[in-house]
């Protein structure tokens, strides 16, 4: 029986073989799916004209749950980003990149447990943009240059960094209200605010007004760059980290680092009505189609799926699975093997094989 109807967007390059190995481990829970197929990128562009068709959007809409595989963003202009396009157009704010060590995975570090929720709509990544010697950027620089004491060179490219009380208000809900259903004891609170005290000021301001609503959470602040040092040397002081969005998008990709990378790395866009799970690896094309790619990473944001719908028992009987798999060693793709020789490596379906036996 289906509990749940979800969409899935398979992408292109390695999506589709991970993508339907991702299903088949979810199947295999017997938590129940009915897949709505949709398409996105090139696929979805080949066939609708459009990266990004309004079917895909109006499927994920309706079933308020997406699980998407990656899609190739070909290099030109003219092409709009799919994954930029969906978190607008949803309003999918927070974004959710949990790393976790994984016995078996060659990595610096051992017994790391982090979770990363970066602002995903606003800050540095306003899309707000005034190129070198336009006539905007002029007029902009003008605008500055008549109030601030510090003048702008007038060939300078300025990028517009938004931090609003209600986007910071939201995501450091999200932060806290995450950390209560999943058990995380305590959250930082990252930011700039010694250098941006207007911005990065209002951000740790309204966290701090936030976290005092949850007195059962412990929490503190960390300023970015400390906050880098911090993890390298100290990780197990650290639990749940929340950070505006550029910040967000390097912090989390460092904790994917020290946790193994690209291969295991699930992530979660998060809005108020609608998510989509993903993992944060690319399409990579030249493994396309060889029954070669690692599809853990996109089943555990498939894991990541699951704990979202309150499935959390299935979670972790797939999170599980997936490390006895890693663990073992000899049921693995290239990436995951010290030699990374194709030729004694396990194809995608006889790890994704290896995995579901193991449920
Ligand atoms: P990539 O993640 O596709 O590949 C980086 C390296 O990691 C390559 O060596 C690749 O072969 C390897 N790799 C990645 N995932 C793997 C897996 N599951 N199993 C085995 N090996 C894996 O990054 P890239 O090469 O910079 O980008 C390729 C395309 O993907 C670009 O068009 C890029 O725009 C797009 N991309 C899409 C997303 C997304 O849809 N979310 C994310 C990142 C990149």
């Amino acid at each position: 029986m289906a509990n749940y109807n979800v969409t899935l967007i398979p992408g292109d390059g390695i999506g589709p073989e991970v993508a339907e190995a991702t299903r088949a481990v979810l199947d295999a829970t017997g938590v129940g799916f009915n897949w709505e197929v949709r398409d996105a990128g090139m696929t979805a562009q080949e066939k609708y004209g459009d990266v990004l068709p309004e079917e895909t959007l109006a499927s994920i809409r309706k079933n308020t749950v997406g699980l998407k595989g990656p899609i190739t963003t070909p290099i030109g202009a003219g092409f709009r980003s799919v994954n930029v396009g969906l978190r607008q157009s949803l309003g999918l704010y927070a974004n959710l990149r949990p790393g976790k060590s994984i016995e078996g995975v060659q990595t610096r570090f051992e017994d790391i447990d982090l979770v990363i929720v970066r602002e995903n709509m606003e800050g540095m990544y306003s899309g707000i943009e005034f190129d070198t010697g336009t006539p905007d950027a002029a007029e902009v620089i003008g605008a500055i240059n008549a109030r601030s004491k510090k003048p702008v060179a007038t060939d300078a490219a300025i990028s517009i960094k938004v931090i609003t009380p209600e986007g910071s208000r939201r995501i450091v809900e999200f932060a806290f209200e995450y950390a209560r259903a999943n058990g995380r004891k305590k959250v930082t609170i990252v930011h700039k605010a010694n250098i941006m005290k207007f911005s990065d000021g209002l951000f740790l301001r309204i966290a701090q007004e936030v976290a005092a609503r949850y007195p059962d959470i412990e929490h503190n602040d960390r300023i970015v760059d400390n906050m880098c040092m911090q993890l390298m040397q100290k990780p197990d002081e650290y639990d749940l980290l929340v950070m505006p969005n550029l910040y967000g998008d390097i912090v989390s990709d460092l904790v994917a680092g020290m946790v193994g990378g690209l291969g295991v790395a699930p992530s979660g866009n998060i809005g108020k009505d609608v998510a989509v799970f993903e993992p944060i690896h690319g399409s990579a094309p030249s493994h396309a189609g060889k029954n070669e790619a690692n599809p853990a990473a996109m089943i555990l944001s498939g894991a990541l799926m699951l704990r979202h719908l309150g499935e959390q028992a299935a979670a972790e009987r797939v999170e599980r699975a997936v490390a006895d798999v890693i663990r073992t060693g000899d049921r693995v793709t290239y990436d995951l093997r010290a030699d990374r020789d194709p030729a004694k490596a396990a194809g995608t379906t006889e790890m994704t094989k290896s995995i579901i036996e193991r449920l």
